[in-house]
């Protein structure tokens, strides 16, 4: 199975990937992840990465899409995608690859959520660098502030790009570059499912799960 996850950055993708990979027994395949990775790696990607990350800019398609296809046949084609596709190009190329290997996205689900939200919720967010538990300072607080529940001697930390004067930029480009892609799902007949992800994070799982029990049935 494959699934898509669409939504603005601090939609709550990757809070949402990790229980729907619970439920379904999929890989979390997260873009800005992997980069993250190439990045503390030192990797030529990571390195061509980096100025674009760092400016809140989408990194160019043809670093990213070689990268999400490998890590998709890694996974057994079996995976949620988190970040990727995120413009019109990645995601045509990424249907002409799956197409070449007899495989196609079983459903596309959209998280909508205004701006002002995101906002507040990207600017509030803090990782673990160790394990990447997400948490946020207000709506999803760790059980001893500022420090992992799960790696207990993890201090949390906020992402570089997380800061207010790289979220702006980074929102420009979703309104830019990204909203389009759930047209162009729309226009090849891909399944999609918009949910509205304004809530508290069960009530947009539940909706979710919800949508997803209706492509079995
Ligand atoms: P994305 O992967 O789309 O960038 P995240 O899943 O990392 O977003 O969520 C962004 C921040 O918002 C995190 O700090 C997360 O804990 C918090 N968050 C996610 N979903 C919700 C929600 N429904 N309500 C409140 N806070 C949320
Ligand atoms: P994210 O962790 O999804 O918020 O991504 C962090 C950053 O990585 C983004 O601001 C982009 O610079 C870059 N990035 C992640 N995924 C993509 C993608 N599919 N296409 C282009 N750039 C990406």
């Amino acid at each position: 199975m494959i699934l898509v996850l669409l939504g603005p950055p601090g939609a709550g993708k990757g809070t949402q990937c990790k229980r729907i990979i619970d439920k379904y027994k999929l890989r979390h395949l997260s873009s800005g992840d992997i980069l993250r990775s190439e990045r503390a790696a030192g990797t030529e990607l990571g390195k061509k990465a980096q100025q674009y990350m760092d400016s809140g800019a989408l990194v160019p398609d043809e670093l990213i899409i070689e990268m999400m296809v490998a890590a998709i046949a890694d996974a057994g084609w079996n995976c949620v995608l988190d970040g990727f596709p995120r413009t019109t190009v990645q995601a045509a190329r990424l249907d002409d690859a799956l197409k070449s290997q007899g495989k196609k996205i079983d459903a596309v689900i959209d998280l909508q959520v205004d701006d002002k939200i995101v906002a507040t919720r990207i600017t509030g967010r803090r990782s673990c660098p160790k394990c990447g538990a997400v948490y946020h300072i207000e709506t999803l607080k760790p059980k001893r502030q500022g420090w992992c529940d799960n790696c207990i001697d993890t201090k949390l930390v906020q992402r570089d790009d997380d800061k207010p004067e790289v979220v702006a930029n980074r929102l420009g480009a979703y309104h830019k570059q990204t909203a389009a892609v759930v047209g162009y799902y729309k226009s090849v007949k891909a399944t999609v499912f918009d949910v509205r992800a304004d809530g508290a994070v069960d009530d947009v799982t539940r909706a979710v799960f919800n949508k997803l029990a209706s492509l079995a049935a």
